[in-house]
């Protein structure tokens, strides 16, 4: 039997992203510094055995539906198919479990096929301009090839919907917006152009380098007229048709249009700590419980306990806006 997890604010928990670690072969600017990260030792990082096992609490005990596997990037954990085919086999009462992951797409190439055999769904992967030289400033990798090809890999895989996440900031690659979308047009993949946050490790967000929903969208309409899809519902990202037919945009406005009133998410930090927000400041130790023998139950009356402090939302922007101790890479994005 389940029962709804709902928070104070009546909004009921259906959404779960698990990161699965806190390293990554990438070093993205508004995500990790170049050097420097202190990396979790591995005895203080979840195994897969315990992320089973939690995930098992949240769908069987509270009928989440989606789960979806990030980091750091998730790809660069060992053996990571052992786990998504672990995951994949959770049903809950409205069935099998919508299991997912976001990827820098870097090693898609390698792993796509085996991932999709062991039962993973779908797949966002994260590129955020088309030139070669600015990826390199943007992520300090030369990966740019290998990403276009992970996103056909992927495609090639049979992952349907690929998507495609793209942070736009100001006087870095917001003169790409049309060219991104030109590329989701012609390579069949929806582009999720994403408001730039304050969690990159470095503290040089500002909100002047925010690049707008409302700008966005009138870049992209100004060359492609689009017209909006449907109401948000508690999907982070507001959607757009084109008009000729040519598919989908998304964007994620976390900064000039916030969502929260709809969040139906939570998150499982790599070293199991429990966080009902993105930019909460409170974490709940659910790893230690697990690992001093607590029960299915006791564990659930902990997760309970934590949803029950969800903020109505976050207060970018406001006075009392505190930034989270973590950057991005660490909350699992
Ligand atoms: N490594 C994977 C990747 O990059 O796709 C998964 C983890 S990453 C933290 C998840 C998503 O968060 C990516 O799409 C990334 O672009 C986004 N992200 C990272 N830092 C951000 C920030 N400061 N503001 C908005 N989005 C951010
Ligand atoms: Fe790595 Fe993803 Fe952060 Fe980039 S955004 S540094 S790929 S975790």
């Amino acid at each position: 039997m389940t029962t709804d997890l709902t928070d104070s604010y009546g909004r009921t928990i259906k959404d779960l992203r698990i990161s699965i670690t806190d390293r990554c072969n990438f070093r993205c600017t508004y995500c990790m510094p170049e050097e420097g990260m202190k990396w979790l030792p591995r005895s203080e990082v979840m195994t897969f055995e315990e992320i089973e096992r939690l995930a098992r609490i949240f769908v069987g005990h509270y009928g989440v539906t989606g789960i979806r596997l990030t980091g750091g990037e998730p790809t660069v954990r060992a053996h990571l198919p052992v786990l998504v085919q672990k995951l994949a086999g959770i049903s809950g009462e409205a069935g099998p479990i919508d299991l997912s992951m976001t990827t820098n797409g870097a090693t898609m190439r390698l792993v796509a096929e085996s991932l999709r055999e062991a039962g993973l769904k779908r797949v966002n992967i994260s590129l955020d301009t088309l030139d070669r030289e600015k990826f390199l400033r943007m992520t300090r990798r030369d990966e740019l090839e290998r990403v276009l090809d992970g996103i056909e890999a992927a495609k090639q895989a049979g992952f349907d919907p690929v998507k495609i996440n793209a942070v736009v900031q100001r006087d870095v690659n917001e003169n790409e917006i049309v060219d991104l979308a030109t590329y989701g047009r012609e390579h069949g993949v929806e582009v999720r152009f994403i408001e730039f946050m304050p969690l990159d490790a470095e503290g040089h967000w500002m909100n002047d380098k925010v690049v707008g929903q409302d700008e966005i969208v009138a870049a992209i309409n100004a060359v492609y007229p689009i017209e909006q899809v449907r109401a948000r519902g508690a999907a982070p990202a507001d959607r757009f048709r084109y008009l000729d037919g040519a598919g989908v945009i998304g964007v994620i406005p976390s900064v000039t249009k916030p969502f929260c009133g709809n969040c139906d998410r939570v998150r499982l930090t790599a070293e199991g700590d429990f966080r009902t927000c993105l930019f909460a400041t409170d974490e709940f130790d659910l790893l230690s419980a697990l690992r001093a023998g607590e029960t299915d139950d006791q564990v659930a009356a902990r997760i309970e306990a934590a949803v029950s402090t969800k903020w109505a939302g976050h207060r970018i922007n406001q006075v009392n806006f505190i930034r989270p101790g973590k950057s991005m890479s660490q909350l699992g994005g």
